[in-house]
């Protein structure tokens, strides 16, 4: 993947992704390694930017890159 995506450009492509069922066809573990390697991508980028749709859509905190009961600023209760 491209390394010249910033963190709208990757935002909105999990939403692609999301909104095609990817997430729940890999399941919570491989998700979760798709979100790190998408953060991973962008260099220069906001993790919390690059989590900001779908973070809140699969309970996946920006922060400590785990699920748990986030709120509306994609934290998990361990995180705010
Ligand atoms: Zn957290």
């Amino acid at each position: 993947m491209s390394n010249h995506m910033g963190s709208h450009d990757m935002c909105d492509f999990l939403e692609a992704l999301h909104s095609h069922g990817v997430f729940e066809f890999l399941g919570r573990e491989k998700s979760r390694e798709v979100l790190l390697e998408a953060c991973k991508c962008v260099s220069d980028g906001n993790d919390d930017e690059i989590l900001e749709y779908i973070g809140p859509e699969l309970s996946f905190c920006y922060y400590c890159k785990d699920y748990g009961d986030i709120d509306d600023r994609g934290l998990c209760e361990k995180c705010r």
